[in-house]
Order: C-alpha cells, then structure tokens, then sequence
C-alpha cells in the first residue's frame, strides 16, 4: 500500500486535496490589507524587534492585537504567548591556540563557542581525528564514524556532503545539500557520538558563505535554548577552522589535508587520528532570559486536533551602529513582509467556510538566532507532529511585484510540491527548485525544526523571475538584495503597490494550498528519497 501510495500519480495526490475546494472568496487577501501590516510590523517604532527589547514588547502586542481582530483562538491556553526560555552565552576564546607548535589565532584562523553554562571550559588531551564529513547516514549507506568510539575526542569535519564535492548525482542529492552537509547537524551529530570538541573545516563554495560569516561571530554574544539538552551535552566546544589552518594543522601532523579531503569522497573512508591532542580552555558568561512565540489557530470542525500551521518569524537584529544615518534594523523583507502574507491568509480562512482541520498561524522568536523559537514551539507543540498535515514558512520576500515563479526551497521532499504546482498554474505561474540548493536554504529558516520531526515543511515563494524583471535582471536583483540590503539597516519598505502584488499572489497561492490540505483527511506524504522521510499515513 505504502509503496502504492509513493508512486501514485501527480494527478491523483492533487486529487485528494482539491475536489473539496469550491472557489472560495479569496478577497480578504489584499494589497492594502497586507501594507498595512506591513507597514507597521517594518516601522521605527518596534525598533528592529530584536528578542528582550521594547521591541518585542510592542511587535508581540501588535500581533496580539491582529489575532484578536481576525478573530483566532489563542493558541497556548488562554494565551496567544509561548513564553521561550533562551540563555545569551559569550564564549571568550584564547587569542592563540597553538597545537604541534603551530599558532593558530582566534577569529582568523579559527572560531568556536562552547554552551557550557559555566565560567571556565577547559579540554585537555583530547585526541584530534579526522572524520571525513563526520555523517553517519543509514540510508545513504554511508558512515563516516566507522562504529568507532568518539567519547573524549575532538573531531574535524568537512562541511557539507560527499555529493556536492563530486557533482555526482547519485551520491546524497549531488550538488544539492541534504541536512547532513550543514554545519549544525555536524555538531549534532558529533553529539550524539559524544565527541569532546567538533571543529568544522570552512569551504566557501562547501558553507554558503566566505569564512567572514563564521568568524564574526568571535567572542560574540549568541543565544541558545535553555534545555535539558544543554545541561545533559558532552561536546564542550564547537566551531570552525578555516581550510588554510587545516592544511597547517594536518601538516604538523605528517598528514596532507586534500589527500585526505579526497579520501573523504569514498564510503571506503575511515576515520584518521591525526596524533595531535587538543588542549585548550575557554571563559563562558551566560544571562538567562524569556522571549516568546506567538500563535492563535482557528479550530478544526472535525479534527480540531489535526492542523495545517503557517509561520513567519517576528524577530529581527533590533539596533545595530550607524549606517548612513540609520542605526534600526527593521527587516521588512525580513521579516515583517512574511507576518504580513500569514496575517492575511489568516484574514482569508476567516472569511471562508471553517476547515475539517485546524489552522494555525505561528510567529516564533529568535530566528535569527537560529531558530530557535521554532525548535521550542516543535519541541513543546500544540499539535501532535504526526497530526500537523503540513507547514507553511515565508522568509526573505522581495518587494519585486508580481513573479512568473514559484520557487521551492528544498523542492522534491514530499507531496507538497505538486500541491503548490497545481495552485501555481491557476496563476499562470510554474513552479521551480531553488536555483543555489548547494546552500542549504532549505535548512536556514524555520521549517527546519519541523522537518526533523517528520512534518512536511514547505518554504516557497515567488523569487526568481519577476514579472516586470524577466529572470536575468531578477537575478541581478536577488544579487543586490544579499549583498546591500539583508541584514543591514536599509531592509526598508518603501509603499509601492505594485511592488507589493507578489505577496499578494503569494498569500491567495498559500491559502487555497493549505485550505484544500485543511479539509482532507489525507496527510501529504515524504518522498522516499528524503532524509526526512517518515511514514505517514
Ligand atoms: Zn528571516
């Protein structure tokens, strides 16, 4: 049956979700419906919604306010708030860590931060061993761990996965990072097999980003849940070195770093001790403190239990320094743009007849963080994993008017697709993967906590062929908008309505997806080929 259900035709799954759509009124979905939300989640008074500020004060009373308005039940007992406990770490490294001789210099040459919640962390004597891409992935057949003992060791890894290095499509998903490339399941994993310390090598083309990214995060401040996880953990310091150190520190072993990197491309590759020891010890100040999500849903009329969840971070970088005379981060395509698509899909299924199932509307915390509140909701969630049918996440939506596209991030995991597809072409729009899967995007946002419990998680929108653009000037705006705009002070909405159609298209796509998927019985199903799969139904 299983298997029947996997190759079931494109047409047939569509089938099931749409017969029970009948056109419904979409119109509460609209231009100025959407600015005006926008318009105030993006303004100067939530001062850029950083988590603790008066801008989370007030960020968390608007949506509040708006929930109540639209007419959602709270989601948390009588409370629309899901109170996030997180703890600030600021790891201060030694400005030089010497192994073998060599010198290697924090920031530079490398960077890490323990989440160890006292004043001194300190490792001593902890074997170095090369461990390939330190992924141990059943279903792929590939472990680079060898069933070895890791307890007390320090592992380096290579970022990503085997398939991105070799291009060859037949090893992970090729060129397209699966979870097992990034960065954090890395630590995970060098977690679960009790490693000491897990030190990432950084590759550019391999991370996504230039070494700048990991390193500025030296002696930086970061957040964290403040979990039994973090209290239980026995890798007492993660982080990076840049590929120029590990040639150095492979070479002070007798070792050859490409060599080696190489080798790592075989399932015939085993773990290499370097024969070097990691000694090195780290000052830890912590601050606890509470952040909150925030979700309301309307109730299922046959299984309130089950639901269909749609979710847009509220957090931003709140104040940062001055650049050209503006100091507020106020992330407007990042991301008040995205609450306001929610808020007005929220306004759409009010208007419409209610749904079998439930629908929530969610807009976690600490995003920008690493997703943190997200992690939490999913962790503590109002909905049993198995019961959420799926998710729909929005982040980063451009202000580039109406788009021909659909682009999926992380597109071919599961049944959503041809869902999104059938809904796509009553627009006369096509749907897309995304066009850079090598970075991982699927796996920066917060669908990612969903995924890794089993929950079929969507973040799609439309990205790279605007209408007014084509697709070679949309790349060159997509371009512009990383390097001049995100994360920096000049993420502005400037009103324009036709900027706006997109996330127009996009709320009245999202709605009629959900709306079908919220009044079937039936749950969308992973692909086999996902290392995400669960079964389902
Ligand atoms: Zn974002």
């Amino acid at each position: 049956m299983r298997k029947f259900l996997y190759v079931t035709p494109v047409i047939l799954v569509v089938a099931f979700f749409t017969y029970k759509y009948l056109g419904k009124s979409v119109d509460p979905i609209s231009y100025s419906g959407i600015e005006q939300d926008l318009v105030v989640l993006a303004s100067d008074s939530l001062v850029g919604r950083a988590p603790f500020s008066v801008g989370e004060k007030r960020t968390l009373a608007y949506l509040e306010k708006r929930m109540k308005e639209i007419g959602l039940k709270p989601a948390f007992g009588d409370s629309y708030l899901q109170p996030v406990p997180l703890v600030e770490i600021c790891t201060k490294l030694p400005e030089v860590l010497t192994i073998r001789n060599e010198k290697y210099i924090a920031g530079a040459d490398y960077t890490a931060f323990s989440t160890i919640l006292s004043e001194k962390v300190s490792i001593e004597n902890s074997p170095i061993v090369f461990v390939g891409f330190g992924i141990d992935a059943p279903e792929y057949n590939w472990n680079d761990f060898n069933s070895q003992d890791f307890t007390g060791k320090t592992i380096v890894v290579l970022v990503n996965d085997p398939g991105y290095y070799t291009d060859d499509s037949t090893l992970f998903r090729g060129n397209a990072m699966t979870y097992y490339g990034r960065w954090r399941y890395k630590l995970e994993e060098a977690e679960r097999k009790g490693a000491t310390a897990c030190l990432i090598v950084h590759d550019e083309g391999g991370a996504g980003y230039p070494w700048a990214v990991p390193s500025v995060g030296t002696n930086m401040p970061e957040y964290y849940l403040n979990n039994k996880s973090l209290a239980n953990q026995r890798c007492k310091l993660k982080g990076w070195i840049s590929a120029d150190a590990a040639r150095r520190l492979f070479a002070s072993c007798g070792k050859n770093f490409d060599m080696l990197k190489y080798a790592a491309m075989f399932r015939t590759f085993k773990p290499v001790p370097l024969g070097a020891m990691l000694n090195i010890e780290v000052q830890n100040c912590h601050k606890e403190d509470v952040s909150y999500n925030v979700a309301g849903y309307f109730e299922g009329t046959v299984r309130p239990h089950e639901a269909v969840i749609y979710s847009a971070h509220w957090d931003h970088l709140g104040i940062g320094p001055v650049v050209n005379g503006d100091s507020i981060y106020n992330g407007a395509s990042d991301n008040a743009a995205a609450m306001a698509w929610m808020l007005s899909i929220a306004q759409a299924y009010k208007a419409a007849e209610p749904t079998e199932r439930s629908v929530m509307f969610f807009a976690p915390t600490a995003e920008e963080a690493g997703m943190l509140g997200s992690e939490y909701f999913v962790a503590n969630p109002p909905f049993a994993h198995r019961n959420i049918a799926a998710v729909f996440n929005s982040d980063v939506i451009l202000f580039l008017g109406k788009f021909a596209d659909v682009t999926i991030t992380g597109y071919g995991h599961s049944q959503l697709d041809s869902l999104v597809e059938v809904e796509a072409k009553k627009q006369g729009r096509y749907i897309c993967p995304d066009p850079n899967p090598e970075n991982g995007m699927f796996f920066r946002s917060d669908q990612l906590p969903f995924l890794k419990a089993g929950v079929p998680a969507m973040f799609a929108k439309g990205y790279t062929n605007a209408v007014s653009l084509g697709k070679d000037s949309t790349r060159l705006a997509i371009d512009a908008y990383w390097r001049n705009i995100y994360h920096k002070t000049a993420d502005n909405y400037v009103p324009s309505r036709d900027k706006l159609q997109g996330v127009v298209d996009d709320a009245v796509l999202f709605f009629n997806v959900g709306y079908g998927i919220a009044n079937h019985s039936h749950f969308p199903e992973w692909n086999r080929s996902s290392e995400f799969y669960v079964e389902r139904n």
